[in-house]
Parts: C-alpha cells; structure tokens; sequence
C-alpha cells in the first residue's frame, strides 16, 4: 500500500513562491520535478470552509462550515452565534476512511480540528485550538507530554488578541511556533510508519495579514521598515524546515497545498452600515453606554483605535513578552477570554437591529448577506436582485465606482444569500454596526493583507509526473481528498464534490490504483462512531484535573 504526505500551508500564494523561487530550495525542486499549479478555493475563501472542504472532499453547504462560526437566520429566538467545533462536522474526512480500511494516519495541526478526535493513529488539535484551555489538543492524549518534552512547552498558535499591539513579540512567538512544529513533524513521522502524514502550517495567514503593508509597495500604507522581508522571511524559513524533512523522508509521494492565497488590502466596508443606509436594514437606538462598551470591546472605532494601535506598533517594546509568561497573567488572559475577532465577525450588532422591520443583514467574517425571514419566498428573488443593484452602484472612498463581484451561494438556512468581492478582494466587508460614526469605509487596522481564491498546489514524489506546459494549471480543492483517496487505494465516497486529478499521475501509478467510488453510508456511520468515541476519550481525560472553558462536549 503506497503512502502520501499531504503538507498544509495555509495561506501560501504561489505567485510569491514563484518570485521568491531561487531562493526557496525545497519549492524550486517541487517546482522543477513536480506536478504545480494553482489550487481554487471555497467560496467564501477562508481557511474553516476551504480546509474542511479539503479534508471531505465536499462544498460548505454539505460539511456546514461557511466560516468559524455557527449561525441562525434572522430574526430567530436565539440569536447567539458560536464558533465552530470538530464535533460540527458531520461528513466523513481523508482519514475517517483511512481508519475504517485500517490504515494509520497523523493529522498535525491542522484547522478546526479542535477537540481532538479518535483516529487510527495521532491527532494534534490545529487552530482555533489556541483559544480554548481545558480539553486535551492531541490524541491520544498522552501524546502532549511527549510533545512538551519535546520541544519545552508545544504551542498552537499564540493568542492574537493580545500579541497584535506588539509586532516584536508577535514575530518572537510566531518564530518560535513554526520551529517547534518543525520539530515535531520530524518527530511524529519518524514515530512509526504512517499511510496517511498530514502536517499543517499555520503562520504565513497571520503574517500576510499582520504585514503586507511593509512588504508590498503598492500597498496605500506601504511603509518601508526593517520588517519589510518578514514575509519572505516566513517564507524562507517553512522552505528550510520542508527542505529539511523532505531529504530525511526521501522518495515519497508528497503534496503541498494552501487553502486560499493571498493578497493586499486596502480598507474595510461596513456592510452592514451600507445596507442600512440604503433601507435594507433597520437599527434600534443605540445608547452612549452601549457605545463605550462597543468602543472598548470591539475595539473597532477604526481611526480612534488605528491611532492607539499605531503609537503601540511602533513602540516594539518586548514587554509583553515578559509579563505574559508570569503565571498569574497568563491565568488572568485565559479567565478573561473574550475572542475580538469574534466580536467583528459576528457581531454583537444582532441585538442593535430592529429585526421586524429589516430585509437583509450581513454576518460572518467575509460579510455574506442573508436576507431575513420577515420576506415571503416568491419575493426572495427580488429582493436579492435589489441588494445585488445597491452594491453595484457602490462608490469606494475615492469616489470612483467599486468593482463588485458576486458568487455563487449556497441553499440552506446557515448559508448567507449573497456572497462578493470588492476589488478583487482588496476591502474586506465587516459586519460592525454600531458606535460613534456611520462611516462605511475605514482604513485598515491590524490587518493589511487578506486572503485571495488562488492558493498553491504541487505534487511530488514517485507518483507523481513533472509538468512542463507554460500555462499553469488551476486546480479545485474539492479534488484534494478524491485525489489522497485514489492515491492511497482507498475508496472515493460517492457524493463528495470532487474527483481524483487523473494528469498528475504517471502512467504506471495509474495501472496499479484503481479509482474506486463507495456510497457514504457506512463511512458517516463509521464518522459518527468515531465522534462518541471522542466523547467518552474527552470526559475521561477531563476527569481528576479541573472543566473545560469555553466549549461544552455536544
Ligand atoms: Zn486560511
């Protein structure tokens, strides 16, 4: 049975790699020996609903994962959104199956696999792991020990919402954790013999979007500073680490890929301003209480705040560092866990609206609109092309028209109605509602780069065949797990969106596999066992020290 290293980099642009390729060893073999292209993401492009769909091989609207969060169509009873967990997603993954064929996997990090799940072989909890204290991140679960041993204290991510005021800092730790994953990649591959290695990257998503404007001279903040190369420099350093493992696995079948790329951005568009300036949607008076806290807890009165976050940045005092690794403020973070990112995308704006009286809102990280229940069906349309007509008159802060793109979306109540772009990605539509302006531009603040539809793709190893053409394929994410599938001899379910990329394979690769197509049933059975399974692993390992925060085991 042949064996396959999926590498997960999540937010790796090929353009870059491709400008930076001299000086990347381990993409410049990739590049010269493999298969490579492009790979098309989700709609929307963003790293819950691209890396569940790379794991199932379905589209959101079957694994339900539009974005981080869980929500409800308004107006409803409930409207409190939550982030999403591993148990939310129902499909069977790449290695569910595997488990079911006995095959042995390890899964390394990788996105909203958090908590950790039964698998024939070893979990490592990925992001938004990070958030969370209380539950294991690995399966097993003495798994961590090891880990810590290790590498003196293993680290998904660090916290964001803390280490996004002080750049140094935030390089320090991000620095740290790649280092440490490298580590332990090697580690866990050498353990035992795997069928099935997927590692995940996280870091290059976060620098993009902490950085671009440093980098990127065309960027409307571009600044030269002496962390101008820092993108290159995360770059360059995943490059050595899979250069690194790459000569130690030797000739295995390897494939790299991103869940969406990369790309500047220019400012942010208060959708939910806009619509309700063009009477879509209806707000309740807001007091001056309710707009301190809104000031303080969203931290998103953008020029107020890009002032605040401005005169920190520049500062790069390493003095979080010092304090934050104190147990007791380490203790008062973790109590105090508030997620501001959760904040902006989910909004606490839910209860500013005068839900009787609203047609449309938008929630969500990428700004999706919904339209409310209060429309009758046989009006949906209608007022769908109405909305649709508003955003193409937009006006971007010069003046000039915006570019408005619109995407094909999805049925079902959880998925938004409407999803676009605006400028090819370049202002990123937030759902902030209240506080003290209606302004419906800001400029950026914290993040200067965004996510872009076209991520990285490349095949290698025995195989795989060497691509010469000029023009370089785009591949369809929906295609990765058929394609692992195939590769692995196991079966590809019948109602996954994708197939096996046939033209990547030798011919001889292809006289020994043969594509099988299996009906789902007996792996979302298998895929539901696995999950109570994960259950009983979950409350056993909670028993004797201390509760769980943050998350309740469903
Ligand atoms: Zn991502």
């Amino acid at each position: 049975m042949p064996s396959l290293v999926l590498i997960g980099i999540d937010s790796a642009s090929l353009d870059l790699i491709l400008k930076w390729k001299d000086k990347l060893k381990f993409f410049k073999k990739m590049i010269e020996e493999g298969f490579y292209g492009y790979l098309h993401s989700t709609t929307p492009p963003l790293s819950p609903a691209a890396w569940t769909s790379i794991y199932t091989g379905k589209k959101p609207c079957k694994t339900k994962f539009y974005d981080w969060l869980k929500y409800v169509r308004c107006p409803c009873k409930e409207s409190r959104v939550r982030l999403r967990s591993f148990f939310d997603l129902k499909e069977p993954t790449i290695w569910d199956i595997a488990t079911v064929h006995g095959l042995r996997s390890a899964v390394i990090n990788a996105p909203m696999t958090y908590p950790p799940a039964y698998i024939n072989g070893a979990m490592i909890s990925g992001i938004p792991a990070h958030l969370y204290s209380g539950y294991p991140i690995t399966y097993p679960l003495e798994l961590k020990k090891e880990l810590d041993l290790l590498v003196d204290g293993y680290e998904v991510m660090p916290r964001l919402d803390i280490f996004r005021f002080f750049e140094y800092d935030l390089i320090k730790r991000l620095k740290n954790v790649v280092e440490k994953r490298g580590k332990v990649i090697e580690y866990m591959y050498e353990k035992e013999e795997w069928d099935f290695f997927m590692p995940v990257f996280f870091t290059l998503d976060t620098i993009q979007h902490y950085f671009w404007n440093y980098f990127d001279e065309n960027h409307p903040l571009y600044r030269k500073d002496s962390l101008s190369d820092i993108i290159f420099y995360f770059y360059k350093k995943i490059d050595y680490i899979l250069d690194k493992f790459s000569r130690k696995i030797g000739e295995t079948n390897i494939l790299v890929i991103s869940d969406h790329g990369a790309g500047p951005l220019y400012g942010y568009f208060l959708v939910n301003r806009f619509l309700a300036s063009a009477g879509f949607l209806k707000t309740k008076r807001t007091s001056i209480l309710k707009m301190l806290s809104t000031l303080i807890f969203t931290m998103i009165e953008m020029e107020e705040m890009n002032f605040v976050y401005n005169v920190a940045r520049m500062t790069r005092i390493p003095l979080v560092d010092k304090l934050i690794d104190k147990p007791l403020i380490r203790q008062i973070i973790e109590r105090f866990s508030f997620f501001p990112l959760m904040e902006l995308m989910s909004g606490d704006f839910l209860e500013d609206v005068e839900w009787s009286r609203t047609l449309a809102y938008a929630l969500g990280a990428v700004g999706g609109i919904f339209l409310t229940r209060n429309i009758p069906l046989d009006k949906k349309e209608k007022v769908k092309e109405l909305v649709k007509k508003a955003l193409k008159n937009l006006k971007l802060p010069s003046g000039e028209k915006a570019k408005v793109e619109f995407f094909d979306s999805y049925e079902g109540d959880e998925a938004p109605d409407l999803y676009y772009s605006i400028e090819d990605f370049k202002y990123l539509p937030i759902v902030h509602l209240a506080g003290w302006n209606s302004r419906i531009w800001e400029k950026p603040m914290f993040f200067t780069g965004w996510h872009r539809p076209l991520g990285i793709f490349f095949a290698h190893g025995p195989m795989f065949k060497n691509n010469k053409d000029d023009k370089i394929p785009v591949f369809n994410i929906y295609d990765i797990a058929p394609t692992v599938l195939y590769a692995l001899g196991l079966p590809i379910l019948s109602d996954m969106d994708g197939k096996p990329i046939f033209k990547i394979f030798t011919d001889e690769a292809k006289r020994k596999l043969k594509a099988r197509v299996a009906s789902p049933s007996r792996y979302r059975i298998a895929r539901r066992i696995y999950l109570a399974k994960t259950r009983i692993f979950l409350k056993e390992s909670l028993k004797g020290d201390g509760k769980s925060s943050g998350m309740r085991v469903e």
